[in-house]
């Protein structure tokens, strides 16, 4: 069948009768017609239950009101059934907001910094202000933020969720350690703005080469952005020019992230005193370091102890030269003066997209015997070394779109020293235009749940998680079956044994698979947000108890096999691309001689799965 008569639309007529008179010219269209039926290609047996493809192709003619309303009804539809079933990720899906509804209308966007009013008159920045107060507080910062102040807070709201945070946190970190700073030029008629780095003195070539750590367990986003920044992590440069050195294991391969402790059979927090051997390995020879650690890792849910692995990395970086440094920069308009500024030698990150909105007020719960789980450690900007700090606002809070708080400290911004001939541009966020309904919403979630409401619904989420966890193990006695049941209370999380397709796809349940005693086990979590109840709970174990409830791939046979197929698409392939990648042998067989390993990028676990 020619493209052109391939069934479109939702009444299915032949692509070419569907083609609308102004897109024809000469008798032919002028845009190109499908070369295959969209519905075949896009088939995910299993998946999108309840969606009628047809429904939404949408012709060059239009639909009518009728087709439309159809369309957005059968989606309305399976939105709500998932919203009514989910229990798989992180997030909370209790809020109203239709408060915000109006505003849709309309079209807020905070573009450029927070804290300057900004062209875009039709903005909320005084909203996002005063969101970022309300976690600058809860964060213990100094605030409110003030450029004259160093150890005021300042941050935004992000566009993406904790992703983007992380790559503006590795963007931060990176060019500070590099010792790079944004000038303006006053001095000349239409002032210029640009980026100047200091050069490594001849005694410490490493000086500005950060060189990144995080643990096995980080979300993939960090990964990513060290990848895009190009921030070499301690695998690729260990590997590179100390093949022989490796601290945690001499002779051997340098491990590709900081071992997590007990892998991954293990509870999910970084090991710290591997960390620390690897830390003090590079610090030794003058590099900078970037650590990230996790306040709530995304699929164990563990939380890292940021307080005493900072604590001692402190002590090394005391050791080394690297709690300040004076960075120099020659100014060629006048070589007499240069710029010399002071500067540490590392950034500390914590990535607490669930934990670090979540945490503060387990704290507060705890410190009034409202609940006797103990919390994590402090992880906050009490802690000195702490450089930034971000979370995600449709995790814990709940909001209808992903949405971020990236914060640090005013001195540790990308910005001019505190000369009066430079002056900064207040292009200070990732994206361009941001939305402004973020910052509203986020708003709108803080005025409605004052801390006492906050402290009732984590002691709320505890006794459900508990529940749970008790309705679980009876499932277990039950079944007379170890599904693998683990929960740590502080999480929130229960992971076990992965069941059947449907019932995973009912829930919206995360898929991991997880080494376990050198066996691959494919677990599933769910998490015990504000929205879970406990007939929720009951539906699921119900379900559970129903034969073949957890027949199937449990022993991550299918996540291999996928595994291996794209694999074997690539190895076929003699052009392969960069998108599929080369595969690496072990020991490098299969790798051409003369191209060197990269950062290691999760392809399983860590929910994607
Ligand atoms: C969810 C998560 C992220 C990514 O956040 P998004 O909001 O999905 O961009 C990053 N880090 C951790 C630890 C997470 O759990």
């Amino acid at each position: 069948m020619s493209g052109e008569d391939i069934p479109y639309g939702p009444e299915q007529k032949p692509w070419k009768e569907t083609v609308a008179q102004v897109a024809m010219f000469e008798g032919k269209p002028v845009v190109s017609p499908p070369s295959r039926d969209p519905k075949e290609v896009y088939n995910y047996p299993g998946q999108e239950k309840g969606v009628t493809p047809r429904k939404y192709e949408v012709p060059s003619v239009g639909l009518n009101a009728d087709q439309a309303r159809q369309a957005q009804d059968e989606t309305f539809d399976t939105a709500t059934v998932q919203t009514h079933n989910f229990l798989g990720y992180q997030v909370c899906l209790k809020n109203d907001y239709s408060t915000v509804a109006k505003y849709l209308h309309t079209m807020p966007n905070n573009i450029g910094d927070p804290f300057y009013p900004g062209a875009f008159v039709l903005n909320t920045k005084w909203m996002e202000r005063n969101v970022l107060d309300y976690y600058a507080s809860l964060w213990n910062a100094k605030w409110p933020h003030d450029p004259n102040d160093p150890e005021t807070y300042w941050g935004y709201v992000t566009t993406m969720g904790s992703s983007e945070c992380n790559l503006y946190a590795m963007w931060n970190a990176r060019d500070y350690l590099k010792g790079k700073m944004m000038m303006t030029d006053t001095t000349k008629k239409s002032p210029t703005v640009t980026y100047v780095q200091a050069r490594a003195p001849a005694d410490n070539p490493n000086m500005f080469t950060p060189i990144s750590f995080y643990s096995e367990d980080t979300h993939y986003s960090i990964i990513k952005a060290m990848s895009v920044l190009e921030i070499k992590n301690f695998f690729e440069v260990g590997n590179e020019l100390y093949p022989n050195d490796n601290p945690l294991n001499p002779g051997k391969e340098w491990p590709v992230e900081v071992p997590s402790l007990d892998g991954d059979s293990g509870p999910g927090c970084i090991d710290i005193d591997k960390l620390c051997k690897l830390v003090e390995f590079f610090a030794s020879k003058g590099y900078p370091c970037v650590v990230a650690f996790n306040y709530g890792t995304t699929f164990k849910g563990a939380y890292d102890d940021v307080k005493t692995g900072g604590e001692r990395l402190m002590k090394i970086f005391e050791t080394y030269g690297l709690l300040e440094r004076q960075i120099v920069i020659k100014d060629p308009d006048n070589p007499d003066k240069p710029i010399v500024v002071t500067r540490k030698g590392y950034w500390i990150h914590v990535d607490g997209a669930l934990g670090a909105s979540y945490m503060p007020f387990l704290q507060m719960a705890f410190n009034l015997k409202k609940t006797n789980i103990k919390p994590a450690p402090i992880f906050d900007f009490r802690l000195p070394f702490v450089c930034s700090i971000n979370t995600s606002g449709h995790k814990w809070p709940g909001a209808p779109w992903p949405l971020g708080i990236y914060m640090t400290k005013t001195g540790l911004q990308l910005l001019p020293p505190s000369d009066p001939a430079y002056i900064g541009s207040p292009d200070t966020t990732f994206a361009g235009s941001r939305n402004g309904l973020s910052a509203l919403v986020w708003w709108t979630y803080i005025s409605e749940h004052n801390y006492d409401s906050q402290v009732k619904a984590v002691v709320g989420c505890l006794v459900m998680a508990e529940y749970a966890r008790k309705k679980l193990e009876d499932l277990q006695k039950t079944l007379n079956e170890d599904i693998w049941l683990s929960y740590t209370p502080l999480t929130l999380s229960l992971r076990f044994k992965k069941p059947n397709d449907e019932i995973v796809y009912k829930y919206t349940l995360a898929v991991e698979v997880l080494n376990y005693n050198g066996k691959p086990r494919t677990y599933i979590h769910a998490y015990i947000m504000r929205h879970v109840t406990k007939e929720l709970i009951d539906n699921l174990v119900a379900d559970l108890h129903a034969p073949g409830a957890f027949a199937g791939d449990n022993e991550a046979k299918a996540q291999r096999r996928w595994l291996r197929a794209l694999n074997k698409s690539a190895a076929n392939d003699a052009t392969t691309n960069f998108r599929e990648g080369l595969i690496l042998g072990k020991g490098n067989k299969g790798v051409e001689k003369g191209t060197k390993k990269l950062l290691h990028y999760p392809v399983e676990g860590r929910g994607f799965l």
